[in-house]
């Protein structure tokens, strides 16, 4: 007998007959002996319409508030999914995040994991049960309810992997496993039979939402091996573990991309030691993460700097930005606009040379401009315009011969 965590995104029950095919395919995993955790996420656009309606009557609601509103679709899919198991003859109980004791720090809408008490998740798989779980909530100390950032239902099932020392972790989804580039942009992306946690939190990080970056970095640091597969069929997936000396073979292993960045531009600051780090302050306390940067040369003491946030930050950055350089606030300081990144990524980066230079080749080959540029040890972004985005995922794909 195993202890096996299944997480099933939205798609897989975005609707009835969609979480009646999930109990099916847990009800095989629970007759063939097996304990079970199934982490589900609230039904395919559900969280988003959700936000749209808070945005509605506030387009900077509460963020306690907004904690309260997202979880209700998880809400729905666990009492759903149990009664789906109910009624094909599966004992099976729903738990919310809190009833699991999965304990939070208090920043809503983006908490971090602290403990996982499990509640009597324990007596209820020994007593015969599966146990469903809802995705992306936990609670902080105080008992108020938590989330834990878009696409957190995957850090729900990783930690309660970890927590419970499950034998097994699956991430149900929509497609086959991790590719090496979306597949639904690249028509001819090949599916991975496995790769790194350090590639799969870039690719992550760099957009590819097929896992959420935050589960990743989890999962390196307590060293869950997980499955990502498909819950329509029975294909093998990606298994994402630690990183196999073969791996380095590969020079570029993916392609990324984030289409909800924006580039802002800052100018005429003054030219002067500080300047830079008085800005990133003012953002980092905002809680805003910078991507790419760019300073420019100064001239007759004033500078520009450039950098991407995520689109959704932009309001607050400029008011970060305003209110730490009040005197220059009043000229043309702050300008933002749309950006798209586009990333490759490959530990073996680490040891071949000139994947920047074939990366700007191919772009150029084919007219995308880039603006920006960032790279980290197995990693390069560039910035471009958002029209090029998918275009430049395809060529670049053929240029490192990902297809292959
Ligand atoms: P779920 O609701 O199951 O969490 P998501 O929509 O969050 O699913 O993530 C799955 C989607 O991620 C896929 O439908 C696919 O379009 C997208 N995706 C982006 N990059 C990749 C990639 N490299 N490999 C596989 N899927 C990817
Ligand atoms: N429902 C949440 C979201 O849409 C969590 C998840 O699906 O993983 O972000
Ligand atoms: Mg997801």
């Amino acid at each position: 007998m195993s202890l096996i965590v299944q997480k099933y995104g939205g798609t897989s029950v975005g609707d009835i007959d969609r979480i009646k095919n999930v109990a099916q395919r847990v009800k095989e995993t629970y007759e063939a002996g097996n304990q079970l955790i199934v982490v589900v996420s609230a039904r395919s656009g559900v969280t988003n319409e959700l936000v749209a309606r808070a945005r509605e009557l506030d387009p900077n609601p509460n963020e306690r508030e907004m904690d309260m509103l997202m979880s209700v679709g998880e809400q729905e899919t666990i009492a759903l999914t149990a009664m789906a198991l109910h009624a094909i003859g599966v004992p099976a109980v729903s738990r919310t995040g809190m009833q699991a004791g999965i304990m939070t720090d208090p920043a809503h809408t983006r908490a971090r994991i602290t403990e996982i008490s499990g509640g009597d998740l324990k007596e209820q798989l020994d007593a015969g049960k599966v146990v469903i779980l809802a995705g992306f909530q936990g609670h902080s100390n105080d008992g108020q309810i938590t989330t834990l950032g878009r696409g957190g239902s995957d850090l729900s099932a990783i930690a309660i992997a970890a927590a419970v020392e499950a034998d097994l972790c699956q991430i149900y989804t929509d497609v086959d496993g991790v590719y090496t580039a979306d597949p639904r942009v690249v028509a001819d992306a090949i599916k991975l039979d496995s790769i790194s946690y350090e590639e799969m939190l870039e690719l992550a990080s760099a957009g590819s939402k097929v896992m959420q970056n935050r589960a990743v970095e989890f999962a390196q640091k307590y060293n869950i091996i997980f499955e990502v597969r498909s819950s329509f069929n029975n294909n093998p997936g990606t298994i994402v573990k630690e990183e196999a000396a073969s791996m380095e073979d590969v020079v570029v292993s993916g392609v990324a991309i984030d289409k909800n960045q924006a580039k802002i531009v800052v100018s005429d600051l003054p030219d002067r030691p500080g300047t830079a780090a008085k800005l990133f302050q003012a953002l980092g306390a905002a809680g805003i993460s910078v991507d790419m940067i760019v300073q420019n040369i100064g001239r007759e003491g004033k500078a520009n700097l450039t950098f991407t946030v995520a689109r959704e930050d932009i309001s607050r950055a400029q008011k970060a930005v305003t209110e730490s350089f009040p005197d220059e606030a009043a000229g043309k300081l702050f300008e933002a606009s749309d950006i798209a990144k586009v990333s490759v990524v490959g530990v073996g980066m680490r040891s071949h040379s000139g994947v920047a230079a074939r990366l700007f080749q191919a772009l150029a080959e084919d007219g995308v401009n880039i603006q920006l540029v960032s790279t980290s040890e197995i990693k390069i972004s560039v910035g471009i315009e958002p029209d090029d985005a998918e275009k430049a995922a395809r060529v670049i794909h053929i240029a490192f011969k990902l297809n292959k």
